[in-house]
């Protein structure tokens, strides 16, 4: 989930008590040399970082937000400001290398261009490969005056311990369900898609924007018609594949994953039957099928898939 670099923004609406614990620490010059925000995907991690950034290098300091108007907010505005360097990886999936975070740790150990401070941004922290972090790590023990590191990740345990050793972490939650329907309904127009939104995007607010805007979630709600036609016995195995054909298979496998966890979750007191786990597993190793072979035939899957399913089904509801 993108968000561009090149806008001035302000937090988001439950970021407003860590954004008053990062400006406090700004105005007692407690400000630490790397901050690591970490919490699900979605929750507005790499929103918080950017605004945060500019608000960093904005030169209007009696400010606890980014102007717009000064010089520095201008370079930002035009994605141009020589001071703030972000990496990420080139592609989703890849890695980030060495070669870029040392051009990162040599921009930050220079001086600023514009007087004030230098800001390095690292989204998706833990796609560094072990070169890179190693690379960074160096940065991280011999820290310098007026700099800042920001690293995201959604995925802390994939960092190295020495890493996040060397950052102050905040973690970010999964913001409480009124607030996300109340900004998720004004930024989206549409209140309609905002409850089935937030509950296959397990509550994260962007993820769930994502979900709406990118056409995700009707998608998600006619494959979720299909796995329920498959269970009540109204869809053949062979006609509920041949309907996801024209879909990526990762995906329909994590949209199905959700599914049963909420399923599970929904199952109340007695907790989930233990069909749901075994087909838990089987859902597992049809991913690790489609992530190691590029040649799978994903309508014979499909098919497998939907009849243990539908079998899977039949003894829940006998
Ligand atoms: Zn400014």
């Amino acid at each position: 989930m993108g968000y561009e670099t090149a806008t001035l923004a302000l937090p988001l609406p439950w970021q407003k008590e860590v954004w008053d614990r990062f400006n406090h620490a700004v105005e007692v010059d407690r400000l630490p040399h790397a901050l690591l925000l970490h919490g699900s995907n979605g929750v507005g991690k790499r929103r918080l970082a950017i605004t945060f950034a500019q608000r960093m290098l904005c030169a209007a300091k009696a400010n606890q937000y980014a102007c717009g108007t000064c010089k520095s907010c201008k370079l930002l505005l035009a994605g141009s400001h020589p001071d703030l360097s972000i990496l990420e990886p080139a592609e989703e999936g890849k890695k980030i290398l060495v070669d870029d975070v040392r051009k990162l740790c040599t921009k930050l150990n220079t001086t600023a261009q514009q007087g004030g401070w230098k800001i390095g941004l690292i989204l998706d922290a833990d796609a560094m490969n072990i070169n890179a972090s190693n690379a960074l790590l160096k940065s991280l023990e011999e820290p310098q005056g007026k700099t800042l590191l920001i690293l995201i990740s959604d995925r802390l345990h994939a960092l190295l311990p020495t890493i996040r050793s060397r950052c102050q972490k905040q973690y970010l939650p999964i913001p409480n369900v009124g607030i996300v329907t109340d900004w998720l309904t004004e930024v989206s127009g549409n209140s309609a898609d905002v409850s089935k939104a937030i509950e296959v995007s397990n509550g994260c607010p962007l993820l769930a924007l994502h979900n709406i805007e990118s056409g995700t979630l009707g998608m998600r709600q006619d494959f979720e018609s299909v796995i329920e036609g498959v269970a009540n016995g109204s869809m053949s195995s062979v006609d509920a594949a041949q309907k996801c054909a024209k879909l990526n298979g990762n995906n329909l496998v994590e949209w199905y994953m959700n599914y049963l966890h909420r399923l599970a979750t929904n199952e109340g007191q007695g907790g989930a039957d233990l069909s749901l786990f075994h087909f838990q597993d089987r859902l597992v190793s049809a991913r690790k099928l489609l992530l190691s072979q590029s040649n799978v035939n994903q309508q014979l899957l499909l098919e497998g898939l939907f009849m243990d399913w539908a079998q899977s089904s039949s003894s829940r509801n006998n």
